[in-house]
């Protein structure tokens, strides 16, 4: 089998940046308990590293946000994630004199300022109960979910003029058909398309590949939003068959014997060695050309 590692490939700079800091954080607060208020990156194998070096990553399945953030003690430190976060989380930390910090990717941070700045209402296009949809849709009042999975209840909105934003890491495809649905509905819609490049790159080239590679292997967490995407658009591609792959013992459950050409995506959070460990293991397995 050839294989071949397309790039872009592995961490974009804004996880590359989110995974930095915590890196910084541990090495200069040594003894203190730092917690990841939320998974930083939806990446199990690339938190690891992190988790072994005693970070928490806080679980909301029990408490609320706001009981979590008020239970931290002074000297705990707290880091938001790199999906975004409501700014009134930081004023309960400012408040108990908690030092946090933010890795929120500067792209969601400059979406997240577009959606407060602007005077007029907002639909914002997202998947429910994403951080980076949580963090948008509390930034101000008066914004709206357009949920990817769900037809738009457009009599909420009050006037033809809004602004129409997404969520950074959905699929260029899912996102032109939404913005279509909306400018059928409001004329007047402002529409900013804010899929980041680090994603957009990725799509457009398992949209276009070329035909000679029979096989796709998506790498990545399936709570990954950008690699879903990844996975989803490439469904769509007849020429080749796709698989969505997390772990090395995710292959163990295929037989991919018949392929002869296999190109290897990965998501913007998925690590290098996780990449290279697949592409080994795969020659290992069918040989390598
Ligand atoms: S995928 Fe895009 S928005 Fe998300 S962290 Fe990477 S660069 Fe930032």
């Amino acid at each position: 089998m050839k294989i071949e590692i397309i790039e872009p490939s592995s961490y974009c700079f804004g996880v590359k940046r989110a995974i930095d800091l915590v890196n910084k954080i541990c090495e200069e607060n040594k003894g203190k308990d730092i917690y990841l208020f939320g998974e930083l990156i939806h990446n199990k194998t690339a938190m690891k590293p992190l988790i072994d070096k005693g970070v928490k990553v806080v679980n909301f399945t029990k408490n609320t946000a706001e009981s979590i953030l008020n239970s931290f003690k002074r000297d705990d430190i707290v880091v938001f994630s790199a999906h975004g976060h409501d700014k009134k989380y930081e004023e309960i930390l400012i408040k108990n004199g908690v030092t946090f910090f933010d890795a929120t990717c500067p792209i969601v941070q400059l979406n997240l300022k577009r959606i407060i700045d602007s005077k007029l209402d907002v639909i914002f296009v997202g998947k429910e109960g994403h951080p980076e949809t949580m963090a948008s849709l509390a930034a101000k009042e008066n914004v709206y979910l357009y949920d990817i999975k769900k037809p738009f209840d457009y009599t909420k909105v009050k006037s033809e003029e809004v602004l129409v934003t997404n969520q950074t890491t959905l699929s260029f495809l899912e996102v032109e058909n939404i913005f279509d649905d909306i400018k059928n509905h409001l004329k007047s819609a402002h529409i900013s398309d804010e899929i980041c490049n680090a994603s957009r790159v990725r799509q457009e080239k398992v949209a276009s590949l070329d035909e000679k590679y029979d096989l796709v292997l998506i790498i990545g967490d399936k709570n990954s939003s950008n690699t879903t995407k990844l996975y989803e658009i490439s469904l769509k591609n007849k020429a080749h068959e796709t698989y969505f792959i997390s772990t090395i013992e995710d292959l163990n459950n295929l037989d991919l014997s018949k392929y002869k050409n296999c190109a290897l995506f990965s998501g913007t959070s998925c690590p290098k060695t996780l990449i290279y460990d697949i592409k080994e293991t795969l020659e290992e397995r069918y040989g390598k050309i």
